[in-house]
């Protein structure tokens, strides 16, 4: 007879590390999930106060060796369409994704099975079990559990398979890496309502020159690369990338793109729509509905998901609340007006009488500033 355990969980990123890590010792637990990219997910790997707050709460401390420089203490705000452009304080912990993904898992006790494979079927049989199937070293094998955990990401299987016609709005992002040459180090968020309604990024990474965004799906390719080229009219170097990756990103636009599943499923992080709409950060609300699952299975046993439900009803609030941000953020003649009237931004010289008169960042050193 094959294993039956208590719950399996689909997804080892933040969300599904820290409920594995969490999850009360009683439980038989199996996580699967899929063999490391090269360049690890498609992320900016900025971890905003909201995420260190969270780690906080989880008693985590950061090593080091995650870390990459140069740490941001602000973002240098970009609107390709007024020309205007701002620097906002900003504080993140700027640090590799993939280290991070990777200690988050060294995390997870050692009496949790860890398979490593890709799930490419889920099913919930006639007998109430839910049938995963995977690949794994050119082989198909099953993993049966009384209880699914979804936290496969922004294209969940669980979600797609289990919830069709709950699929919420997305995007899909591209993201490339570019040698970072002689450009200052940065951070920036790009506005071009030409190509996109949400903000893309540029930032530096150990001598690595990050730049992505996020698209409708409707020609997203052809518009990643127009405003990769309104960029290089401007004096970016966004030529021959080292490399480059793209995946779909889950964006609520309402109450009704979260699925958080039923009964025995369970939707954690961006599986479940969990992603600030106005900034598109998403690790904090992964290690948040982790951690808060696993209380759901220690608090109330047999009522895992009305717990679940309760106790991220202020997660989805908060979210829900950002959507209040995004006119200001998204909507061009706003957001003008907030990057024209300078609110809460630092004062560069010679910006402060004409915003548009402030410097790009990504312009090369100054020659004064090399020598
Ligand atoms: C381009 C981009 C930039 C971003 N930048 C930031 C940022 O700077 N800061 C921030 O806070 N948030 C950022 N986000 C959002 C953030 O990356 C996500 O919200 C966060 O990673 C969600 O964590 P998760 O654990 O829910 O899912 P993921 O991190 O996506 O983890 C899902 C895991 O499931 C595995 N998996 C998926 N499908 C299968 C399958 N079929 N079989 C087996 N395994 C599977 C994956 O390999 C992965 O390990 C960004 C997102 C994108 C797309």
């Amino acid at each position: 007879m094959p294993a039956i355990y208590d719950c399996l969980v689909l997804g080892l990123g933040p969300a599904g590390a820290s409920f594995a890590r969490l999850a009360p010792p009683s439980l038989s637990l199996c996580c699967l999930s899929e063999k490391e990219r090269p360049h690890g997910k498609p992320c900016g790997g900025l971890l905003a106060p909201d995420a260190q707050k969270e780690l906080a709460l989880q008693g985590l401390c950061l090593p080091k060796e995650l870390l990459v420089s140069p740490q941001i203490f602000a973002v240098h705000t970009l609107d390709l369409c007024s020309g205007q452009s701002r620097l906002y304080p900003r504080s993140y912990v700027n640090l590799d994704r993939p280290r991070f993904d990777a200690w988050l898992r060294s995390l997870i006790p050692s009496r949790v099975e860890v398979r490593e494979g890709r799930a490419v079927d889920v099913r919930r049989g006639e007998d109430g079990l839910f049938y995963v199937t995977y690949r794994a070293g050119g082989q198909e094998q099953e993993l049966i559990a009384r209880s699914l955990v979804g936290a496969d990401g922004g294209a969940s299987l669980v979600r797609r398979r289990l919830f069709p016609g709950r699929e919420g709005r997305s995007f899909v992002c591209f993201q490339q890496g570019f040698a970072a040459g002689e450009t200052r180090p940065f951070y920036a968020c790009i506005f071009d309502h030409k190509t996109s309604p949400v903000c893309s990024w540029a930032l530096c990474k150990d001598g690595v020159l990050l730049f992505g965004g996020a698209f409708p799906a409707e020609r997203c390719r052809q518009r990643f690369e127009e405003q990769k080229a309104r960029l290089r009219a401007l004096g970016w170097k966004l030529d021959a990338p080292l490399y480059g990756h793209g995946c779909p990103i889950r964006c609520p636009a309402g109450n009704a793109d979260f699925c958080l599943g039923e009964n025995n499923v369970h939707l954690l992080g961006e599986a479940a729509g969990f992603v600030s709409p106005s900034s598109l950060e998403g690790i904090s609300s992964a290690l948040r509905s982790g951690r808060l699952l696993a209380e759901a299975y220690a608090s109330d046993p047999a009522h895992v998901h009305e717990a679940y439900v309760r106790l991220t009803a202020p997660l989805r609030r908060r979210l829900l609340l950002k959507l209040l941000k995004r006119p200001f953020m998204y909507d061009p003649l706003l957001r003008r007006l907030v990057l024209f009237s300078g609110l809460s931004a630092l004062s560069l010289p010679g910006s402060a009488a004409r915003p548009d008169a402030c410097p790009l960042p990504f312009s090369p050193e100054p020659a004064s500033d090399r020598a």
